[in-house]
Formats: C-alpha cells, sequence, structure tokens
C-alpha cells in the first residue's frame, strides 16, 4: 500500500478498495451500451442517469467497495473507457 504522506497520486485518495479493486470510467467515451454492466460479476455497474456530451447516459460504478478489480468490465468495452486498478498497484 501507499504511504498518502509520501506524494500519493491523486487517484488513491478516492480508493477504498475493500475487494481490492477500483475503475475509472471515462464518461465522454462511453456509448452506454452496457456490456460492462452484463459481464460485471458484482453486479456493480449501472447507466447514470446524466448524459454525457454526445446524448449517452454513461456506466458508473456503483460500489466502490465491492469492486475486485477482476477486469472484466475493461476487457469487454469496445470503447476503451473503463481503467482498472488494484490496491497493490496504487
Ligand atoms: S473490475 Fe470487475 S468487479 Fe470491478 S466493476 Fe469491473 S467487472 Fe465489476
Ligand atoms: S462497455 Fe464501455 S461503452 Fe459500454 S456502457 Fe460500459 S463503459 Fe460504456
Amino acid at each position: 500500500m501507499i504511504d498518502m504522506d509520501k506524494g500519493a497520486p491523486a487517484l488513491a485518495k478516492v480508493n477504498s478498495p475493500a475487494k481490492g479493486g477500483h475503475i475509472i470510467i471515462d464518461a465522454e467515451k462511453c456509448k452506454s451500451c452496457e456490456l460492462c454492466i452484463h459481464f460485471c460479476g458484482q453486479k456493480n455497474l449501472a447507466l447514470s442517469d446524466a448524459t454525457n456530451a454526445r446524448g449517452f447516459h454513461p456506466a458508473k460504478l456503483l460500489e466502490e467497495h465491492n469492486c475486485t478489480g477482476c477486469g472484466n468490465c475493461a476487457l469487454m468495452c469496445p470503447e476503451v473507457c473503463i481503467r482498472v486498478y488494484m490496491a497493490s498497484n496504487l
């Protein structure tokens, strides 16, 4: 784990992974195809109510502590707009 007092990256400051994972979705690239939602074994993704600049409802993580960091969502995303992080990488 990172020592938060020694220049940890900004991402680590928003990460509290009880199951070890964290994702960041580029909402502006999302096309609302829902593939990531379907393939998340934790059922931890959903479409946002808000829309992006192109009028799509981007996917969002529901409960950060339930993300295992398995990477299924990123693998399935045709727009390559999901990045997956593990606590050990932060
Ligand atoms: S990394 Fe795995 S558990 Fe986390 S949101 Fe993606 S599919 Fe779900
Ligand atoms: S798979 Fe990618 S493009 Fe499709 S809803 Fe998820 S984040 Fe958006």
